[in-house]
């Protein structure tokens, strides 16, 4: 059912699925999620992101519209990533539970209604998937398992044991406040957390091996994934104040070395004026550490107040989450 045909009320449900070449897939997603949908009466639409595919998912997106009008398809010109496709089903999304799944079969539409339980009955912000038994290789399984160690520390959301899961459901409201970019896919609870929405909750899903195709992602997305946390965790942390760390950090290091420098000068003269043998400044290797040290510390002190500036500029510097107000 479309929106129209739902007199104009929202729709129960958006299914926002990223896609890059998985034409084989898409048919038997498409027929499972609405078997789902009218099994249980929700009103719904599905958003296929076509994230330039370079095989005939778009035509099988067309196809598949004739047949079904829930079906909306937006097609990206060229290949983005997941975060932009995923960023872009969000804007578009028009049901009060949004719910995302990879387009590749290895996420069980049968989830759903217990997953958009969760989110009206519970009153969660945010369900995760979590694939407890994972049909993934070796290779995949144990570097993830720490990914999601890290995860969990620094984002200090302690009970999702699976990020990075592409089965996901959202309430409206977090979908439409949070911004999805690079591959900062990976880590959509912890923006929404950073975005003020702390319900989070996890369900564990049924995973299912890849059937058609392969794998989008190498192992660069490990390395990628461990700078991307830490980017996050330092915007989250000092992104609109950045003084606050590069000054803190300059300032201490300025002043150790400055009070190195002056020890050292002040060694000499003491020796200087005793009749003692001493050696010029410049022999000490203290002299050196204390010279480097103010160096680094005038560096970091001058990052942070070039980051102010930046900051200041931003369009953003006020732009602040209200959630209700009278
Ligand atoms: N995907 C995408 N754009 C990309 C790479 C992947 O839209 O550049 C989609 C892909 O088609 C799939 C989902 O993101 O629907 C997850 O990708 P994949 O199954 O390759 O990842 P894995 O399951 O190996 O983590
Ligand atoms: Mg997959």
């Amino acid at each position: 059912m479309t929106e129209e045909q739902n007199n104009g009320k929202p729709l129960d449900i958006s299914v926002v699925v990223p896609l890059y070449n998985e034409e084989e897939s898409l048919p038997e997603l498409e027929a499972w999620i609405e078997r789902v949908m009218q099994a249980n009466g929700f009103s719904y639409e599905i958003i296929f992101v076509n994230d330039g595919s370079t095989d005939s998912s778009w035509q099988v997106i067309e196809q598949l519209k004739q047949k079904n009008q829930a079906v909306h398809g937006v097609c990206f010109r060229r290949n983005y990533g997941k975060s932009p496709a995923l960023n872009t089903g969000f804007a578009r999304a028009r049901g009060n539970v949004v719910i995302t799944m990879d387009a590749d079969l290895q996420d069980s539409p049968d989830e759903i209604p217990e997953l958009y339980r969760m989110i009206t009955r519970d009153r969660y912000d945010l369900v995760s998937g979590y694939k407890q038994k994972r049909y993934d290789p070796l290779s995949k399984t144990i570097p993830t398992k720490l990914f999601n160690a890290t995860a969990r520390r620094v984002s200090g959301i302690k009970n999702l044991h699976d990020f990075n899961c592409g089965l996901k459901a959202y309430r409206r409201d977090v979908v439409k406040h949070i911004e999805v970019y690079g591959d900062m896919h990976r880590y959509i609870p912890y923006l929404a957390k950073l975005a003020g929405f702390t319900r989070i909750g996890e369900k564990v899903v049924q995973h299912r091996a890849r059937k058609y195709g392969k794998t989008k992602f190498g192992l660069d997305r490990f390395v990628n994934g461990y700078l991307d946390l830490a980017t996050l965790w330092f915007t989250g942390k000092f992104g609109g104040k950045p003084m606050h760390f590069f000054g803190l950090m300059g300032s201490l290091m300025f002043l150790l070395g400055f009070i190195a420098a002056g020890i050292v000068g002040a060694v000499k003269l003491y020796r200087m004026y005793h009749g003692m043998s001493y050696t010029l400044v410049t022999d000490s290797p203290y002299f050196y550490l204390a010279l480097t040290m103010m160096l680094l510390g005038s560096q970091f002190f001058l990052a942070g107040f070039i980051g102010e500036l930046v900051a200041r500029n931003s369009s953003h510097r006020n732009d602040y989450e209200i959630e209700t107000e009278f």
